[in-house]
C-alpha cells in the first residue's frame, strides 16, 4: 500500500554536514520525495511533535535537541511516499538507540549518545500511519506538498491576515 511518511534530518545531522549521506541512504528505499524544506523549530512545534513523550525524564532535553539548542536551529523536513514507506524508512534509520542500531543504518553510522544520555540519532521517521498523518499536517501546509490527494483539504478565506513579503 502506498503511504507517506515524515522524515526529519535533525539539527545534529545538519551541523555535522551529513545531510547528503543521509539522503543517499534514504534513496536506497526507491521512495519518492513529495515535500521538503529547511525549517527553524520553535518550542511550540517541538513540543507538539513530541507530545506523546511528555512526562518522560528526557522530554525537556529532546525538545532542546530538536530546537537546535545543542547544534543549529535548522532541520530538513521531508515527506517520502510509496509502497510500505513507513517501514522502509524506519529500516534504513535503524533503532532509536544509536548503540543498538545496526552499523549500516543511518543511526548506527552517524548517531551517538550524549554525556547527558540523550540519543542524538540524526533522523526522525514516522512510526505508523496515524503518526505520519499527524506529523505531516503539523510540519507542512497542503500547498507545500507535490500531491493533491494525500489528505482531504478545504479552501477557506482569511480576511485581514498579516503576511511577511519581500521588500
Ligand atoms: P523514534 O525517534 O525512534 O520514533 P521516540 O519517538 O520514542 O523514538 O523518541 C523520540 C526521540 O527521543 C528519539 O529519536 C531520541 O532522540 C530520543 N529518545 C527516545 N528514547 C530515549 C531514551 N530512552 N533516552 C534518551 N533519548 C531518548
Amino acid at each position: 500500500m502506498s503511504e507517506p511518511t515524515l522524515v526529519i534530518v535533525k539539527p545534529d545531522g545538519l551541523q555535522k554536514s551529513i545531510t547528503g549521506n543521509v539522503l543517499t541512504r534514504l534513496s536506497e528505499t526507491k521512495l519518492v520525495i513529495i515535500g521538503a524544506k529547511i525549517k527553524s523549530v520553535s518550542r511550540a512545534l517541538a513540543e507538539e511533535h513530541y507530545r506523546h513523550l511528555k512526562g518522560k525524564p528526557f522530554f525537556e532535553e529532546i525538545i532542546k535537541y530538536l530546537m537546535g539548542q545543542y547544534h543549529t536551529n535548522r532541520v530538513l523536513a521531508m515527506i517520502y511516499y510509496g509502497d510500505d514507506a513507513i517501514q522502509k524508512v524506519r529500516k534504513v534509520c535503524g533503532a532509536t538507540n544509536p548503540e543498538e542500531a545496526e552499523p549500516g543504518t543511518i543511526r548506527g553510522s552517524f548517531g551517538r549518545i550524549t554525556t547527558k544520555g540523550i540519543y542524538e540519532n540524526v533522523i526522525h521517521a514516522s512510526g505508523n500511519g496515524s503518526d505520519a498523518a499527524r506529523e505531516i499536517k503539523l510540519w507542512f501546509e497542503p500547498d507545500e506538498i507535490a500531491s493533491e490527494t494525500l489528505y482531504p483539504t478545504q479552501e477557506i478565506s482569511i480576511v485581514n491576515q498579516k503576511k511577511r513579503v519581500w521588500v
